[in-house]
């Protein structure tokens, strides 16, 4: 018979929120495919949790892909992790479970945090309807994302990192109506977790108070 490929989500920052779930998950499997192996050690290191570690990755290749998969046919369970959060929210475990689902594998999914969902219960906006769009694009297809941000009725959310915070910010302020509000999270679950809430000008006067260090997710509000 088949094993089981269990996709667990993992903390996002805070190690007190790995679930009892995916801690007996993770202890239990024969083999536990990452990201990064060196991120994920350290979350077994924490858990006590000795495990041989494979890393995935969106350029694994399909041979890779189906040595995993042989694997699950064979009997062995395996548990996929992303560096932090949900897989498969911008991480690649779309290949993985595909694969899986082809070859009439059980899969179970163990969940837990998620940027996406941390940012959504604190936001303060009414999350009913929603639209996701990842990262913005670095160069090309910026102005068109930030146009349709502003042309949406229904609140959208975005991932940011460090680097371009203030500059995808200010150029956002290009499309908005003035009084539009927008949500934007800082380091959620961490030391620094900062949650900034007001109009654009407002939210960057308030980052360039406090710090633009961390990851951040960011919540266009209704229009
Ligand atoms: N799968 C992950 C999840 O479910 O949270 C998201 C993976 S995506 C590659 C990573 C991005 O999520 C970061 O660049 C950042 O924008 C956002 N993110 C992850 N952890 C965060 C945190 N603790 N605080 C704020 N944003 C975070």
């Amino acid at each position: 018979m088949s094993g089981t490929l269990y996709i667990v989500a993992t903390p996002i920052g805070n190690l007190e929120d790995v679930t009892a779930r995916a801690k007996r998950v993770l202890s239990e499997v024969d083999t536990i495919i990452c990201e990064d192996t060196r991120v994920t050690a350290k979350l077994l290191t924490h858990l006590q949790i000795k495990k041989p570690l494979l890393s995935f990755h969106e350029h694994s290749t399909p041979a890779y892909i189906k040595r995993c998969v042989d694997e699950l046919q064979q009997g062995k369970s395996l548990a996929y992790v992303s560096d932090a959060g949900t897989p498969g929210v911008n991480d690649p475990a779309d290949m993985l479970v595909e694969a899986a689902f082809t070859k009439g594998i059980k899969i179970e999914p163990i969940p837990g945090p998620s940027a996406l969902s941390v940012a959504i219960s604190v936001c303060g906006f009414r999350m009913d309807e929603f639209a996701y769009v990842g990262f913005v694009p670095h160069k090309k297809g910026r102005e068109t994302l930030f146009r349709q941000i502003a042309a949406r009725e229904e609140p959208t959310i975005f991932f940011e990192s460090t680097h371009r915070i203030l500059k995808t910010l200010e150029q956002l302020k290009g499309h908005l109506a003035a009084d539009r509000l927008i949500f934007c999270a800082r380091e959620l679950t961490k030391l620094h977790e900062t949650l900034y809430r007001g109009t654009l000008d407002e939210v960057l006067a308030q980052l360039q108070a406090t710090s633009t260090k961390g990851e951040f997710v960011v919540i266009v509000g209704p229009a």
